[in-house]
């Protein structure tokens, strides 16, 4: 089956002076040599606010991921620390037939942000995020991804470790899509994640109205929770890979979060 390229726009940001321009970009990605990974996307969390929101964001992903599906991308599901759930899901099991790759610089099991390169995060949250008005504890109530998010053992994988790479160069693929939690911690930090695979020579992309952050907006610098979304895709531009929007490459509108109450 052959599948057209996918061309669509997406933005990064570059050093001009002393301040940062965005910049637009024309891409364009070979279905054949691209994947889409869903970042700890769980069934439930241990903060009930973070939850909330990912029932909200599974909708948008499930679109998202079943027209990328369908125009012939790779879909990855990276639950985390949930692989032996799906001990006998054939998407698994594709995914553990991957060949050992080397890799150099050697690949992490975590990728903490890397001060050589990047600035510190332009939040803190150092507190855990949580901003419930009852505090949630931590905790690991989960034990796979999303029951609304589509997983077609026939043609996807699921991973949490260092197979994603092994896989992408097993089957030639060099651009990676990224949606899911959080990008303040798990998107950029995973080893599947977006340090990881740009050091590797892997191409990431990120979906940056697809992601939400861990952020109190009582923890400096005091920004609202979705400004500090933005924040967080705009640090990920500056420093590591471009973004885009579901709206970029399907049309329509970018997706909101209903407490989103910032004006356009
Ligand atoms: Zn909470």
């Amino acid at each position: 089956m052959y599948y057209e390229p996918l061309t669509f726009e997406g933005q990064k940001q570059i050093r001009e002076d002393d301040r940062w321009i965005k910049k637009r970009l024309r891409l364009d990605a070979d279905p054949e040599k691209s994947a889409v990974i869903i970042c700890d996307m769980w069934n439930t969390h241990w903060c009930k606010g973070a939850a909330a929101r990912v029932d909200e964001l599974a909708a948008p992903v499930e679109k998202f991921t079943s027209y990328m599906r369908r125009n012939g991308f790779l879909i990855v599901h990276c639950p985390s620390n949930t692989m032996a759930y799906y001990a006998d899901n054939p998407a698994r099991k594709r995914a553990l037939q991957a060949s050992p790759q080397e890799a150099d610089p050697r690949l992490l099991d975590w990728c903490p942000l890397d001060p050589e390169r990047e600035d510190p995060l332009p939040f803190d949250d150092s507190d855990g995020g949580c901003f419930c008005k009852e505090r949630c504890t931590y905790s690991r109530p989960y034990y796979g991804e999303h029951e609304g998010i589509t997983i077609d053992p026939d043609r996807d994988i699921i991973v949490d470790d260092r197979l994603a790479y092994d896989y992408f160069r097993t089957h030639g693929i060099d651009t990676v899509f990224y949606c899911g939690v959080h990008a303040n911690i798990c998107v950029p930090g995973r080893p599947f994640g977006i340090r990881q695979m740009v050091r590797q020579g892997i191409r990431c992309i990120l979906v940056r109205d697809l992601i939400d952050v861990m952020y109190n907006p009582e923890m400096p610098p005091y920004m609202d929770h979705f400004d500090a979304v933005d924040a967080m895709s705009g640090h990920l531009e500056r420093f590591w890979c471009c973004s885009t929007t579901t709206a970029d490459i399907m049309g329509g509108f970018p997706f909101r979060f209903r407490e989103d109450y910032r004006l356009f």
